[in-house]
């Protein structure tokens, strides 16, 4: 079977891993955590970092230092993976859920823009969703696929109404926006992955990165237990997100590659395009001209009016030992969050089904890939 994204280890991992091993370092404190967090300041272009044990906690102790709190809204697109929407809930609260442009799939900024000025309210405790009587306190941009969302026109309304800004960059290292680097984008905080799927890896974990050297350490003040001194004083309810230096570790390893790994995911994409875009009914992922995809996972939308549904030719592949599987289905599908408000859906509900992914690992060899695209065009002919 040719998998779907597999992490490519080949690199520092095990050496690394090892001094691990021999210093006696493989908890939460050691040099390769901090090392980690220091690469990734770098690359984002961001002023601090710090690391946590997954891109959901990152997610959840970020909202926390904006400010999030209980029984608050956080706009949120649909569609993104559930890990977007817990980590709202984490913090009790709800997401308000919106729906994605149809040429870019991240928010609609005039949908965004429209519902905040028709269905909110300022006053002293904030600013308020009429509807609910519930504070909105964030917007989470998501840069799905690795896609760049219209950051300039985010910000300008998240100022407008005195929102901040928590990212979810999750799968986005590598990208870039009008040539800035993530960590310039405009968001308060940014927040990325390492799960074993992503285009690097820590095994799992995650960090948050910002420009405000403050806010960033309230983070890491939230994740390691909220713990004053020395002794055990803690001043708030903190989170034990903190991540080890086992996991930094294989991180720093695949950071040093990041480059390399994102190249390679693009050359991928562009082969799945060159070869099968010339097919009726077959769309590229967008690749908006305002910034560069770190084109985290590849594929294609298929028109299914023309052509069977994805999950029969996701079947199919699977016939032919090619991995497939389906791609995210939105947040308001979700039993957890069939309550959540939403604004209208039509773009989102549409798109999900259409989305096929394509095996896409960095170690894919040419061959490999010349037989998933071989057995593509086999099915939709
Ligand atoms: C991977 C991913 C997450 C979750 O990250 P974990 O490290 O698995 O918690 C959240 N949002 C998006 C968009 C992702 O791709």
């Amino acid at each position: 079977m040719i998998p779907l994204a597999i992490p490519n280890l080949s690199g520092n991992e095990a050496r690394y891993l090892q001094q691990c091993i021999d210093s006696s370092f493989v908890s939460s404190v050691g040099p390769f955590v901090t090392k980690f967090e220091e690469m990734i300041s770098e690359i984002s272009g961001s002023n601090k970092t710090t690391a946590t044990s997954s891109g959901t906690t990152g997610l959840h102790s970020a909202l926390t230092a904006v400010g999030v709190k209980y029984n608050d809204l956080v706009i949120l697109p649909s569609f993104t993976f559930i890990g977007s929407a817990n980590s709202i809930s984490h913090c009790g609260a709800v997401p308000w859920l919106f729906d994605v442009n149809p040429i870019t799939w991240t928010l609609n900024v005039n949908q965004l823009h429209d519902a905040l000025k028709s269905k909110t309210i300022r006053t002293k405790e904030g600013l308020i969703h009429k509807e609910s009587g519930k504070r909105v306190s964030a917007i989470m941009p998501v840069y799905v696929l690795g896609i760049p969302a219209e950051m300039d026109e985010i910000c300008r309304i998240a100022k407008d109404f005195s929102l901040p800004i928590v990212a979810d960059a999750a799968c986005a290292l590598g990208m870039t926006y009008k040539k800035k680097k993530i960590g310039e984008m405009g968001a308060d905080l940014s927040v990325f992955s390492f799960n074993g799927n992503k285009t690097v890896t820590s095994g799992g974990g995650g960090a948050v990165s910002g420009s405000s050297i403050e806010l960033v350490q309230s983070v890491y003040h939230l994740t390691t237990t909220a713990r004053v001194g020395s002794d055990y004083d803690f001043d708030r309810v903190g989170f034990n997100y903190r991540l080890t230096n086992i996991q930094a570790a294989v991180g720093c390893a695949q950071l040093e590659r990041l480059e390399e790994f994102v190249q390679s995911k693009r050359n991928i994409q562009k082969q799945y395009n060159d070869a099968l875009l010339q097919i009726e009914g077959i769309s590229p992922f967008p690749d908006p001209a305002y910034g560069e995809s770190s084109c985290w996972f590849s594929g294609v939308q298929v028109n299914s009016k023309i052509h069977k549904p994805v999950s029969e030719i996701r079947k199919e592949l699977r016939a032919n030992e090619i991995d497939a599987r389906p791609f995210w289905k939105p947040i308001h599908l979700q039993k957890p969050y069939e309550h959540s408000p939403k604004e209208s859906l039509d773009f989102t509900d549409n798109l999900w089904m259409d989305i096929l992914t394509l095996p896409c690992s960095t170690s894919l060899s040419q061959s490999d890939q010349s037989k998933v695209i071989l057995a593509v065009k086999n099915i939709l002919s």
